[in-house]
């Protein structure tokens, strides 16, 4: 391509003939004169036809909205009084010489200029790469972006590590359903893609890496329930040799320097974040994630908050106990005993530690039971025989027995955090291809039929 000049980037380029190239955002008809805005994914620019250059003007008059183009013209500076002072290129217009469409559009389902938030979402959904071309998503992902880049540098001035950990993986009883993916090598078994990473993560602290960091997908299998997604992004992390309050403090810092650097229009309420403990949560909030704003019709204000020394067990539906958050969790200190003679169990707290935001749980972690005997007594607390604890968690027993440092970590939503910091109402519009409540992609049509002979391969028969 001819040497192309970034919208953005004009304003250095007036008085010259230029190249730009990129979508028609807008055709304006004024008779002799016929203006486009471009649109490229550094910004916009307006540009003219003139009558005088015939040849330009006719192609100009064909352009409609969405066309991709290449547009030649000379960067002339407006006149005083025309200057736009509020817009990326106010003070510029382009002198259209000539026009190269490199592919035309189709008028688009949807339009893709305004906020969108009138137009129905499957529509939306569907056609989401027309959908993501609007400004509003374009900056959420462009801010989404920013954040993921300074958490990584974050994370690696302070002696952490990016480790990647699988997706095809096992499944346990750890919390929600798993989605499975059935082996063709070995039909009838069935990997697990991870709810969390967690187990991997406390196994790299069993390695040996002491600060790791993964940017990791998530994929639970649960019913249509608010606003969730089938899979989701985690900012995971795990730690060796600290405690609860070494935990707490890192990412404390690095949710206050990630707003002030990342959204600095935005003010924290409190610094310290406060901390209060579950049963205060419970007593004075009715939930474990309070929204202690101030103010709540302040869109900029971030209202953080700690929530700990939640209950270790809560009672199962199906009777016995289940966890409140993590089976790999450590009791605190003062409780460990209980734990380790299962006794007090209903009083055993947790050294869980939550992250609220304005009402929604943005994070949670703990510090990890390494010890492999305190580890077995949380499962046989909640009645799992000795053989299904072999069967499902071996691996990590086996592992704390070849020296285990201790450690904890944490995991934060990601989504949620950033559909916090855009105002956004949900989680979909800061996800570049989300999911419908229903969990269906409806611009692929997922989930999908696939073909008998897949299905042989893998020795699955459907029943209807
Ligand atoms: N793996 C946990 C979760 O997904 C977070 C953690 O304890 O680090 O909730």
């Amino acid at each position: 391509m001819t040497t192309r000049t970034l919208i953005e980037n004009l304003k250095d380029s007036i008085g010259e003939t230029v190249t730009i190239a990129g979508w028609v955002d807008i055709r304006r008809d004024h008779g002799k004169l016929i203006f486009i805005d471009m649109r490229d994914a550094t910004g916009k620019v307006q540009a003219v036809a003139l009558p005088n250059h015939i040849e330009a003007h006719e192609a100009a008059n064909m352009l409609r909205p969405e066309w991709v183009v290449e547009i030649e013209g000379k960067v002339n500076a407006r006149p005083e009084k025309m200057v736009k002072k509020d817009e990326l290129n106010g003070m510029l217009e382009i002198e259209i010489v000539s026009v190269k469409v490199l592919n035309k559009s189709e008028t688009p389902p949807i339009d893709v200029r305004g906020d969108g938030r009138d137009i129905g979402e499957e529509v939306r959904l569907k056609y989401r790469y027309l959908d993501l071309r609007r400004p509003r998503l374009q900056q959420n992902l462009r801010l989404r972006h920013k954040i993921v880049l300074f958490i990584r540098n974050f994370l690696s001035n302070n002696g952490f590590i990016e480790i990647e950990t699988p997706l095809l993986s096992k499944s346990t009883p750890e919390g929600s359903r798993d989605f499975l993916v059935p082996s063709r090598l070995e039909q009838g078994k069935f990997y697990a893609l991870p709810q969390s990473p967690q187990q991997y993560k406390q196994l790299l602290m069993v390695a040996g890496f002491e600060r790791y960091f993964q940017f990791a997908r998530c994929m639970r299998d649960e019913d249509t329930r608010g606003d969730r997604q089938p899979e989701f992004t985690q900012l995971d992390m795990e730690l060796s040799f600290v405690d609860r309050e070494d935990v707490m403090a890192l990412n404390e810092q690095l949710l206050i320097e990630l707003v002030q650097k990342t959204a600095p229009h935005k003010k924290i309420q409190q610094i310290p974040f406060p901390r209060m403990t579950y049963a205060e949560a419970m007593k004075n909030y009715g939930n474990d994630k309070p929204d202690i704003r101030t103010d709540k019709n302040d869109p900029d204000l971030l209202a953080f908050c700690w929530v700990i020394d939640f209950p270790f067990f809560e009672k199962a539906d199906k009777g016995g106990w289940t966890f409140t958050h993590n089976p790999f969790s450590a009791a605190k200190e003062e409780h460990r005993e209980w734990l380790m003679n299962k006794e007090h169990i209903e009083e055993i707290l947790t050294t869980q530690y939550d992250v609220a935001l304005n009402g929604f749980e943005i994070g949670g972690g703990s510090i990890r039971n390494h010890d492999p005997k305190a580890l077995s007594c949380v499962f046989e607390i909640m009645g799992h025989k000795e053989e299904d604890i072999k069967a499902n968690f071996g691996h990590m027993l086996d592992a704390f027995s070849y020296g285990a440092p201790p450690h904890g970590g944490i995991a934060w939503g990601l989504d949620r955090l950033m559909a916090i910091l855009q105002n956004e109402p949900n989680i979909r519009e800061v996800i570049a291809f989300a999911k419908t409540g229903e969990g269906k992609d409806l611009m692929m049509a997922a989930p999908s039929d696939v073909s008998p002979e897949q299905l042989v391969e893998l020795g699955i028969h459907i029943v209807k």
